[in-house]
Parts: structure tokens; C-alpha cells; sequence
């Protein structure tokens, strides 16, 4: 049945022992972050295989049904969780990053009703304006008070997170700004931190270029791990060791005619309210597979893998290719593979109507 979604856990595995041992020269814990590829339980399971120090997700309940597949490591929730997931966030996970001090409260009280110590990650806001506390007192008080008033808690650390919304690079200068701040921290409370955690994937940057600030010791890494193409693609770093290809999406061809390669007649909006430009090439072989946005919503985020073959377009369950100058002879029936960007694979992962194979060899 198909669509399909093949997943190849041991390159997954390969991957993840590459950039865990690639982490560890530089005295860097890993953090596997399985949102990427919808918290698949298998997909956990290989990369706590391969040497994750911590497996993450910014979904709880991602979180628990991991737990209950009977992962070892520490989980932890690296979405500032809602004060309503308190109660299974200390119950499904052992660490967790904040930045309000409200929810902390509501941490502690959980964590005490379910007599379990939960550890603490306090997110410091470097300028890329998501999460994190921006005011250096307010960052001081909240540490002090989970130290001090919060007897389930412990302050396990400070994270940052960058590259996001305000796409700010993490830089050597950003990251050296949160050892400050931990250090900050530190001369607060009196005691050194276990955890000072510098960013996601695109902070392997530091690693590759070798100017990681020393105390940084845990990245939270998701895309590098499970799809690997920003850092060569956006960044141009080159990294033959790690499989791109461990996550492709195949869809089967209902339809392959001869058409024009512009709609004919009045042109108004598409199924989603835009007034498209077409291009007209004039008659061009087409064929249409059976997945569309409502599976993977971008038809930018996937790729297909044969040569001369591109995505001209599509709709909620229709995604249409330009196969005029495939390399290979296509008939309805075939299937057609598609590489996956970071953008469409949870949506892929997630989707009831995409089946899943697993596959365990090289
Ligand atoms: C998603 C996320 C990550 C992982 O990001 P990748 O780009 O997949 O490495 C790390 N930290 C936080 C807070 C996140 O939301």
C-alpha cells in the first residue's frame, strides 16, 4: 500500500553514532530530538542505540509513548511546556526547558504530588526571539528560586535556542554570551551546572569550525541527525559520513497523459486561495501520484530522486510531475521516490494514510 514512508534505521543508527562521537570529542552531549520524524519509537530506539545521551521531543506525548516503548535514557521536553501538560510533563519526562517562572511553580507541585525530582533547563534569550528570558535579573531570581524553593526540582542547567525564528546564527560570540550566562548563574547559586546546552543541529557549526566555547556540553540535535542537509546545503559544509537518504517518501502514479503546460480557459485561484503563474512550456509529458499537502504540505520539502523529474504542483491529495525528460520510463502503477527536507518529514511521519518500512540493513 502507498504511499509509503521507508525507513532506513540503520543509517539512522549510522548517523546518529557519527554526530554523537563527532559531539563527544569536543566534550558535547547529544540530545536526539525526534520531533523531525514524528517521535517514531523505532526511530528513538536507534539513536538511543547510537549513543544519545538524552532523547528529546517538543511533544509530550511523544515523550510517553517512547517511555512506554521502553526507551533507557533520560527524556526531555524541549518545547516551554503549557502549564495544562505539567502533570504528564513531570510524569513522561526528566528534564525540561522553561522560561517562566509560573510554570515552574506549577513544575514543582506536580513534581511533589508525584514524589519524583524533575531537572530543570532555564532557556536564555540570545536574540533570535523565541524562548528564553531576555532580563539577566530575572534570569538570576528564577534560577535562585528553583535552587532554592523548589525542593522537587533540580536546576540542571541553561540552553539557549537560536536560528529559529529570528534565523540568528549561532555563532562562537552568541554561545560564549551563554557561557556567560551560566557562569552568571553559577556565582548565583553557588555551584556549578551540569548542563549548558548551545543550540540545535545548526550549532554543529562550532564543532566543524572548532571554535565550540569550551564549556558548552550538550547540543539538542534533530535535523543533522535524521535528514542531515542543512548544514550542506545551507552552510556548505561537507559531511560524506553521514547518510542523507536515512527517511524517502514513495508515492504511486495514478495518471500519466500529454498536456499543456498551461491551464486552459479563465484563470482564477488554485485549491488554496492563490492566483498561481504558470509557465507555459507547451506539451509536456505529466503524471500524478497520490499524496499531496494534506500529507507532507509542501510541495517544496520534497524532492524526487529520479533524474528529470520535478514537481510542478499540486493539491491536498494530488501532486504532479513533469516527467517529460525522466530518466527513467514511467507507467501508472510505478512508484516514484522522493527525498525529504526537515519541513514535510513530521507531517509525513504523522500522517495515518502514510505507511510505514522499516528497514534495518545498509
Ligand atoms: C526542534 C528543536 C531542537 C532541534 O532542532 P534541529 O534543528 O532539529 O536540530 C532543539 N531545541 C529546541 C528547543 C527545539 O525546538
Amino acid at each position: 500500500m502507498y504511499p509509503k514512508l521507508e525507513i532506513n534505521l540503520a543509517k539512522l543508527e549510522s548517523n546518529t553514532r557519527e554526530m554523537v562521537r563527532m559531539c563527544s570529542e569536543k566534550g558535547i552531549g547529544v540530545a536526539g530530538v525526534i520531533k523531525g520524524c514524528g517521535g517514531i519509537p523505532e526511530c528513538a530506539m536507534v539513536m538511543e542505540k547510537g549513543g544519545c545521551r538524552f532523547i528529546a521531543s517538543s511533544r509530550i506525548d511523544q515523550l510517553r509513548k517512547v517511555s512506554e516503548s521502553g526507551i533507557k535514557s533520560p527524556l526531555m521536553l524541549i518545547r516551554i511546556p503549557m502549564i495544562s501538560e505539567a502533570s504528564a510533563a513531570v510524569k513522561y519526562s526528566e528534564y525540561s526547558l522553561h522560561s517562566e517562572l509560573e510554570t515552574i511553580k506549577h513544575f514543582q507541585k506536580e513534581a511533589s504530588k508525584q514524589n519524583r525530582t524533575h531537572n530543570i533547563i532555564l532557556m536564555v534569550e540570545l536574540g533570535d526571539l523565541r524562548e528564553g528570558i531576555w532580563d539577566r535579573k530575572e534570569l538570576l531570581s528564577t534560577a535562585k528560586f528553583v535552587e532554592n524553593d523548589c525542593k522537587n526540582l533540580k536546576l540542571a542547567g541553561v540552553g539557549t535556542n537560536l536560528g529559529c525564528y529570528g534565523s540568528i546564527e549561532p555563532t562562537s560570540k552568541k554561545l560564549h554570551e551563554l557561557v556567560e550566562a551560566a557562569e552568571e548563574v553559577e556565582s548565583a547559586i553557588g555551584r556549578k551546572l551540569e548542563i549548558i546546552s548551545g543550540g540545535a543541529s545548526t550549532s554543529v557549526q562550532r564543532i566543524l569550525d572548532d571554535d565550540m566555547p569550551n564549556r558548552i556540553n550538550n547540543l539538542r540535535i534533530g535535523e543533522a541527525i535524521i535528514v542531515d542537509k542543512d548544514l550542506e546545503d545551507l552552510y556548505g559544509y561537507n559531511l560524506p559520513q553521514l547518510f542523507r537518504d536515512c527517511f524517502i517518501f514513495q508515492a504511486e502514479i495514478v495518471e500519466i497523459k500529454d498536456k499543456p503546460s498551461h491551464p486552459i480557459g479563465s484563470i482564477g485561484y488554485d485549491a488554496f486561495r492563490n492566483k498561481p503563474v504558470y509557465e507555459d512550456r507547451g506539451i509536456r509529458k505529466r503524471a500524478i501520484v497520490a499524496a499531496g499537502k494534506v500529507d507532507f504540505a509542501y510541495m517544496d520539502q520534497i524532492v524526487p530522486r529520479i533524474k528529470g523529474i520535478s514537481i510542478l504542483g499540486g493539491a491536498s491529495d494530488h501532486t504532479i510531475l513533469d516527467i517529460e525528460d525522466s530518466d527513467l520510463e514511467l507507467k501508472v502503477g510505478d512508484i516514484v521516490e522522493f527525498d525529504i527536507n526537515y519541513g514535510a518529514l513530521p507531517l509525513l511521519c504523522q500522517s495515518p494514510d502514510v505507511m510505514r518500512e522499516f528497514v534495518s540493513e545498509i
